[in-house]
C-alpha cells in the first residue's frame, strides 16, 4: 500500500497521493512544514497539511499570478510578492525586462531554505541580483511601505495561521498606500467551490478601495477543486484593454496573451460571486 499524502479540502472530502519519499517533516516557528516526493506530481511541498506548490503543475499558477498583472502594468519596475516563499513567482517576474527590482517577503525563512534544496527547478531565481528577500510578517511590511510599488503579488497561505491578517480590508488599504499611482494588485482568492464567501468577501473589500476590481481564474489540479481564483485591484490600468503589442514574448507553458483576456470569463456561479 505504501504511504499516501491525504489534503482534506473539506471535511468531507480531500485528494491523496502516492508518496515515494518524506524529504523533510518539521514544525517552524509559523506551521507544519512538509516536502514530499510523490509519484504523480514529483516534489510537493506542504503546510498545515495544505499542498503548495509541486514540480509538475506549480507553472500554471506562478505564470497566471504574475503576468497577468505584470502584462497589464503598462512598465513595471518595482515589484513585491508578499509571502511566496517557493520562489516562483519571482522566477515569473524576473521574466519582464522592465523589472528593476522584485522584493520578497516571506515571514518564514524555512520554506525558502527548503524550496531551494529540495525544489530547484522553482526556488532557483531567489539569488538573482535584481531579487531582494526578507524574512518579515508581510502584513507589517505593507504598514510600513508607501508608493513604492507599481505591482503586489499576494501569494500567501490560505487565511488562517499566520496568512489570516492578509486577507482583510485593512491589509488591502495598506497595499493601496504602497503602491504608486497607477499601481495594480493580485492576490490568490482560492476556490468557489469550498471557499465562496471568502471570494465574495474579499471581492468588494477590494472593490471599496480600487477602481478597476477583476477576478480571473486558472486550473490547478492540485489545489482544492482545480478551480483556482486571483482577484485584481487595479488604481487606473485594466486587464482587458491591454494593447497587442504589450505582450512581449516570454517563455510560458500556461499563459498566452489570449488565455490573459479569457481567464476573465467567468462560469455563472463564480461571476455572481462579484456582484
Ligand atoms: N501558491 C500557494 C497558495 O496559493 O496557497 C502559496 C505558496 S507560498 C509557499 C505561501 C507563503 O505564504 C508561505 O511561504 C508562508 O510562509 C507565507 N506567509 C504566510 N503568512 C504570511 C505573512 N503574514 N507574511 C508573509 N508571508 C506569509
Amino acid at each position: 500500500m505504501g504511504i499516501w499524502f491525504t489534503e482534506k479540502q473539506t471535511a468531507n472530502f480531500g485528494i491523496t497521493a502516492k508518496v515515494n519519499k518524506i524529504l523533510v517533516a518539521l514544525k517552524t516557528d509559523f506551521q507544519d512544514l512538509e516536502m514530499l516526493n510523490t509519484e504523480e506530481w514529483g516534489n510537493m511541498l506542504v503546510l498545515d497539511d495544505m499542498v503548495m506548490t509541486t514540480e509538475k503543475d506549480e507553472f500554471v499558477y506562478h505564470e497566471m499570478v504574475a503576468h497577468v498583472p505584470l502584462f497589464t502594468h503598462p512598465n513595471p519596475k518595482r515589484v513585491l510578492v508578499v509571502g511566496g516563499g517557493d520562489g516562483g513567482v519571482i522566477r515569473e517576474i524576473l521574466k519582464h525586462k522592465s523589472v528593476e527590482k522584485a522584493t520578497l517577503v516571506d515571514i518564514d525563512g524555512k520554506v525558502i531554505e527548503y524550496s531551494k534544496k529540495f525544489l530547484p527547478s522553482i526556488a532557483g531565481s531567489l539569488d538573482d541580483p535584481r531579487v531582494e528577500v526578507l524574512i518579515d510578517d508581510g502584513f507589517m511590511y505593507i504598514a510600513k511601505s508607501e508608493r513604492e510599488f507599481d505591482v503586489i503579488l499576494v501569494d500567501s497561505t490560505e487565511p488562517v495561521g499566520p496568512a489570516v491578517n492578509l486577507f482583510s480590508q485593512g491589509f488591502y488599504a495598506g497595499i493601496s498606500r504602497a503602491l504608486k499611482d497607477d499601481g495594480i494588485f493580485v492576490a490568490q482568492t482560492d476556490n468557489p467551490w469550498f471557499k465562496a464567501d471568502l471570494i465574495h468577501q474579499v471581492f468588494h473589500d477590494v472593490k471599496n478601495i480600487f477602481p478597476v476590481t477583476k477576478l480571473y481564474t486558472a486550473n490547478i489540479p492540485t489545489y482544492p477543486s482545480g478551480l483556482w481564483t486571483f482577484t485584481m485591484g487595479s488604481k487606473i490600468h485594466n486587464p482587458l484593454k491591454v494593447k497587442e503589442e504589450r505582450f512581449t514574448e516570454i517563455e510560458t507553458k500556461y499563459y498566452t496573451p489570449e488565455l490573459h483576456f479569457a481567464s476573465f470569463a467567468l462560469p455563472k456561479f463564480v461571476k455572481e460571486l462579484t456582484e
